[in-house]
């Protein structure tokens, strides 16, 4: 059981920043993501793009956001259980939370802060049939651990970024060999990439498939085989170990629509004095509240994580009093 004040559900950039404003608090946080890292829509979906409106940034990266989020956040230790999605939570009979994820893995705090964004983004899935009998037994969405696939022979499906830079990856003395099926000549990625893979591909290191998509997947217990519909080559069977269909992501409430919260639109809805949601001691920042007046942008969740901290902490400490001091004459003092 992992135990800590804050349960942060989602390490976007606005369940980054409350590590950073619950520390200067003296309360510590532990983040959960579906993902296997974090920083959230910005890491996921835009990394590259630069973002103008962050107060004292003309300009900055997505990407680079995140990292300064996490440096700022670093000195307050916060703990990270990524890759794996919230599900439930039940109430203690000393009014703490257990937060359960999809591994079982356990999370205790008096508090908790959903900061789920547009909620969790699922893999668009390959219309197979069966394929939910391979998941996790040699059909993978989302590559959690590169190493996982040390010496093995792994197939990557798709046209984006994800699956031109993870055959990349793998192919550089990961995987013992690497497939990359696409459905089409041209694809979705960064030129750059594009060029990488198709030199790769020239020089043997990758083989590349095109004008064919994966249809079957066959095996006893673990994947074994995949079969392709090939333009070229027609109906042919390939062995593997791994197969990545790496189609995307779509966000999803997911469980947190079942947590007995307000929801309006898939969004939550919280009291603006100091985020909270109908059950106490539950609150809801960023992207997944929602409220009059509400805009979904990273400077107003920063606005709201520093409220919600202050709440929190009055509900950790009732007896407590709390002085605001400005981190210029206290500095940041971490654990
Ligand atoms: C292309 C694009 C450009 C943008 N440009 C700007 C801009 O210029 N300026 C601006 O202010 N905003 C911009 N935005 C919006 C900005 O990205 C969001 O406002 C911001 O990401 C919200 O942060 P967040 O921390 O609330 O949520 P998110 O960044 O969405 O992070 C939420 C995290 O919660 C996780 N999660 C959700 N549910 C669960 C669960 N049940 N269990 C575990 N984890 C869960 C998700 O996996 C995700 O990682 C842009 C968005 C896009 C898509």
């Amino acid at each position: 059981m992992i135990e800590t004040d804050i349960i942060i559900v989602g390490a976007g950039p606005c369940g980054l920043f409350t590590v950073f404003e619950a520390g200067l608090l003296k309360l510590r946080c532990h983040l959960i993501d579906a993902l296997p890292q974090a920083g959230g829509q910005l890491t996921e979906i835009y990394p590259k793009k630069p973002i103008y409106d962050i107060p004292g940034f003309p300009e900055v990266l997505a990407g680079d956001l995140i990292e300064h989020l996490m440096k700022q956040a670093a000195p307050f230790k916060p703990g990270f259980t990524l890759g794996e999605r919230c599900e439930s939570f039940e109430k203690t009979d000393d009014g703490q939370f257990i937060v359960k994820t999809s591994r079982g893995t356990l999370h205790k705090a008096p508090v908790v802060a959903i900061a789920g964004g547009l909620g969790c983004f699922e893999p668009r899935k390959p219309p197979i049939g069966n394929i939910a009998d391979y998941e996790d037994k040699g059909i993978e969405y989302i590559v959690r651990d590169p190493n996982f696939y040390q010496g093995k022979r792994v197939i990557i499906s798709g046209g984006g970024d994800s699956a031109l830079d993870w055959s990349i990856f793998l192919a550089n003395g990961v995987a013992k060999e690497v497939t990359l099926i696409h459905r089409s000549k041209s694809f979705r990625g960064h030129p750059d990439s594009v060029q990488k893979v198709l030199d790769m591909a020239a020089s043997g290191k990758i083989k590349l498939l095109t004008d064919a998509e994966v249809v079957g997947v066959q095996g006893s217990g673990h994947l074994e085989t995949i079969e392709v519909d090939s333009q070229s080559e027609g109906k042919i069977s390939l062995a593997t170990d791994h197969w990545l269909p790496l189609f995307g992501l779509s966000p999803k409430l997911g469980p947190l629509a079942d947590w007995g919260l307000n929801i309006d639109k898939n969004s939550i809805e919280v009291n603006t004095y100091d985020y909270s949601t109908n059950v106490p001691g539950i609150y809801a920042i960023g992207d997944i509240n929602t409220y009059p007046g509400k805009l979904k942008l990273i400077l107003c969740g920063f606005h709201e994580a520093t409220l919600m901290v202050q709440s929190a902490f009055k509900r950790i400490y009732p007896d407590k009093n709390y002085v605001l001091k400005y981190t210029t004459v206290n500095g940041v003092t971490g654990f």
